[in-house]
C-alpha cells in the first residue's frame, strides 16, 4: 500500500512557526485580521472557510467572515470590497471563488488591493507569480500542494508532473510552480482526450477538478504521488476526485481527503495574511 501522506504534520509545523510570530507582533499591538467574502453558501466554500477560521484561531489572527446574499449585485458587492480595501484593522482578503455567475470576476479582480489579496485574485499578483516575485501572494491552494511534496521530500525536479484542472485558482498556478521547480508539465481540462492516457505516465499527478470519484486507478501509474485536491460533499460526508479506496494499493504517495491539502491550504493562508499584516505596517 501506497504511503498515506497526511497535511497535519505540514500544517502543524507552519502553525507553531505562526504563532510565535503573531505573538510577537501582538506585544508591538499589531493584531493580524481576516476578512473572508462568501456570496452565498456552497458547501465546499463553508467546509474551506470552517477550517481557515480555526486555523486562524489557533495562530492568533482575527477573522471575519462576510456573508454577502447570492443574488448580491455587482455594484454592492464592489462596495463591500472597497470598504473592506480601505479598512485598515482588515490585514487580508479571502473572496471564495467562482463569484456566482452575474459578478464579474474580470472587473471584481482588479478591485481588490493587491497587498491584501492574499490568495492572488488581483492580476498584480498573478503577475508576480508568473515572474517568480515572492512579493506578491501566491494563490494558497497550489502553494500548500508544493509544500506537500517538500515535507515528503518528493524529487519533483525532471518528474512527469500531470495536473487535472486548470483553474486560475489552483489548476494554471500548480503548473507554474511545478515548472519553477523544473517538472515536465502537462495539464488536463475538460476537452482533454483520453485523460487517463496521460495521466497514467505521471510520477506527480495533482488533481483539481471538483468531481467525486473521478479518478481510479486506471489514471495512476504504479509508485506515483498522487496530491488529491477536490473537495466533494456526498451525503453530508467530505470527499476528493480521487478513488481512494480503489488508488491506495497502486499510488507510491496519496493525500487522503478530509486530512490531506485542505488543512495545509488553511495554514498558507495564514501565513499569507501574517506577511501582508507585516508588509502593512513596514516589517
Ligand atoms: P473549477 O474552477 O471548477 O475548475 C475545475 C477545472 O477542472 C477546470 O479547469 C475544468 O476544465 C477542469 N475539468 C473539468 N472536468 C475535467 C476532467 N474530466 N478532467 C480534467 N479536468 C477537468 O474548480 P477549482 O476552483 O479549480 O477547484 C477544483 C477542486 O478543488 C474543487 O473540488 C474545489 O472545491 C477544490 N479546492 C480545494 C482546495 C483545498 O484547499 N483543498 C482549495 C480550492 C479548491 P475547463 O477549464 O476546461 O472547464
Amino acid at each position: 500500500m501506497g504511503e498515506i501522506i497526511k497535511g497535519k504534520p505540514v500544517a502543524d509545523k507552519i502553525t507553531e512557526e505562526l504563532i510565535c510570530e503573531v505573538e510577537h507582533l501582538k506585544t508591538k499591538g499589531i493584531y493580524p485580521k481576516l476578512a473572508i467574502v462568501r456570496v452565498g453558501a456552497r458547501p465546499d466554500d463553508l467546509a474551506y472557510e470552517k477550517g481557515a477560521v480555526s486555523r486562524c484561531k489557533k495562530i492568533g489572527i482575527e477573522s471575519d467572515i462576510v456573508e454577502l446574499p447570492a443574488d448580491i449585485s455587482q455594484e454592492n458587492f464592489i462596495k463591500e470590497l472597497r470598504r473592506l480595501n480601505e479598512d485598515s484593522k482588515v490585514h487580508g482578503i479571502l473572496i471564495f471563488r467562482p463569484l456566482p455567475k452575474h459578478l464579474d470576476e474580470a472587473v471584481i479582480k482588479y478591485e481588490i488591493d493587491p497587498e491584501k489579496d492574499i490568495d492572488c485574485f488581483s492580476p498584480i499578483n498573478e503577475g508576480k507569480l508568473y515572474e517568480d516575485d515572492e512579493s506578491g501572494f501566491a494563490p494558497c491552494t497550489p502553494r500548500a500542494v508544493m509544500e506537500m511534496l517538500k515535507f515528503y521530500n518528493v524529487k519533483v525536479t525532471g518528474d512527469n508532473a500531470v495536473i487535472m484542472g486548470a483553474s486560475n485558482v489552483v489548476g494554471k498556478p500548480a503548473a507554474l510552480m511545478l515548472l519553477k521547480e523544473r517538472a515536465t508539465i502537462t495539464v488536463c481540462h475538460s476537452k482533454t482526450k483520453n485523460t487517463a492516457n496521460i495521466t497514467s505516465g505521471a510520477d506527480i499527478l495533482v488533481v483539481a477538478v471538483g468531481r467525486a470519484n473521478l479518478v481510479n486507478e486506471d489514471f495512476i501509474k504504479e509508485g506515483a504521488v498522487v496530491i488529491d485536491v477536490g473537495i466533494n460533499v456526498i451525503d453530508d460526508k467530505l470527499c476528493g476526485d480521487v478513488e481512494f479506496e480503489k488508488v491506495k494499493d497502486k499510488a507510491g504517495m496519496i493525500t487522503p481527503v478530509p486530512g490531506g491539502v485542505g488543512s495545509v491550504t488553511t495554514s498558507i493562508l495564514a501565513k499569507h495574511v501574517v506577511k501582508a499584516c507585516k508588509f502593512q505596517n513596514n516589517l
